[in-house]
C-alpha cells in the first residue's frame, strides 16, 4: 500500500500499487484477505474506487465498530504494509462509456464507492473528448447521515461544477448543516421521481449501499415504471443505519 487518504471520520481510502494488475471495469470489486499470525483468515469484498484509467488502485473502507476486517483496514493499516487481493471480480454491476447513458446512480453511505469509479471513468473519458458529453448525462442521488459523512464530498462538488452534464443531489438523513436546503429524509419514491429521468428516457440505473436502501430504491423505481432489467444493484451489507 502506498498511501492512506482520510475521507470522513469513519472512512479512509487505501491507495495501492498492485504489481501486474490486469486492469478493471468501473463497478468491479476485489476480495481482500487478512491472515493472522495463528493462520486465521478473514476475507471481505471492497469495491474499486479508482477509474480504470488510473494507474493506482484505490479502495475506500468504512469502519464498522464491531466489524472484524474494516476496523483493521480503516485504522491500523499503514503505508508500506502489504495486502492480499483477489480480483477484479464482477461482470454485472459495471458501466463504461460504451454502454451510453443517461446514467442514474443512487448510493447510500459507502455504496458510493463503485459509483465513484463510474463517475471518475466518465470524467476521464470526457476530459479527452467532449464528443460524448450530450450522450452521457449523469445524475447521482447520494444518501448520507450528515454532511461530514459524505464520502468524496469535495471531488463530487468539483465534478458537478465541470459542466459535463453531471448533477449531484444529496440527502442528509440525520444531521443537516445550518441553512441546508437539500433533502433531509431517506430516499423514497417521491424523491426518486424528482431526481430521476422519466422511464421513457431509459436511463441505465446503478444502486449501491446497505441492503434495505438498495431494495427499497429498486422497488420504488420499478413502481415508477423503470424496467427492472435496467436497474442494477449491489448490496454491501445486512444492515445500514439510516442512510
Ligand atoms: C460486492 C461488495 C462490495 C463492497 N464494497 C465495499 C466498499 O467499497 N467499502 C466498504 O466499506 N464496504 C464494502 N463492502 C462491505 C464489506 O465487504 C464488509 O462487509 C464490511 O467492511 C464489514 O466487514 P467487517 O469484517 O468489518 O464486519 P463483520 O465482522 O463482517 O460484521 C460486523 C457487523 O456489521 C454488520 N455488517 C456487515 N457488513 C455490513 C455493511 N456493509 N454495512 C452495515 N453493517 C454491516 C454485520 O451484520 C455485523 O453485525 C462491500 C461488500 C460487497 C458484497
Amino acid at each position: 500500500m502506498i498511501d492512506v487518504v482520510p475521507e470522513t471520520p469513519r472512512t479512509r481510502t487505501l491507495v495501492l500499487d498492485v504489481p501486474e494488475w490486469p486492469g478493471h471495469r468501473a463497478g468491479q470489486h476485489v476480495d481482500v484477505r487478512l491472515t493472522a499470525e495463528d493462520g486465521y483468515q478473514a476475507e471481505r469484498s471492497y469495491s474499486i474506487a479508482s477509474a480504470p484509467e488510473d494507474s493506482r488502485l484505490s479502495l475506500t473502507v468504512e469502519q464498522l465498530k464491531d466489524g472484524e476486517v474494516s476496523p483493521y483496514l480503516s485504522e491500523e493499516l499503514r503505508s508500506g504494509d502489504k495486502l492480499e487481493l483477489r480480483g477484479p471480480i464482477g461482470g454485472y454491476f459495471v458501466w463504461d462509456v460504451s454502454l451510453g447513458g443517461p446514467l442514474l446512480l443512487v448510493a447510500g453511505g459507502s455504496g458510493i464507492v463503485p459509483l465513484m469509479a463510474m463517475l471518475r471513468h466518465r470524467n476521464a473519458v470526457l476530459a479527452t473528448t467532449d464528443a460524448d458529453r450530450h450522450r452521457l448525462p449523469a445524475r447521482l442521488l447520494y444518501s448520507s447521515r450528515g454532511w461530514d459523512e459524505v464520502i468524496y464530498r469535495d471531488e463530487l462538488t468539483r465534478l458537478a461544477e465541470k459542466n459535463t452534464g453531471l448533477e449531484v443531489r444529496h440527502t442528509l438523513t440525520r444531521d443537516q448543516p445550518r441553512g441546508w436546503s437539500g433533502f433531509r429524509r431517506r430516499i423514497d419514491r417521491m424523491m426518486l421521481e424528482e431526481v430521476a429521468w422519466p422511464p421513457s428516457e431509459q436511463p441505465q440505473v446503478f444502486v449501491c449501499g446497505p441492503t434495505p436502501l438498495v431494495e427499497s430504491v429498486a422497488q420504488a423505481l420499478v413502481e415508477l415504471g423503470h424496467q427492472a432489467a435496467r436497474i442494477k444493484t449491489e448490496r454491501f451489507g445486512p444492515t445500514g443505519g439510516s442512510v
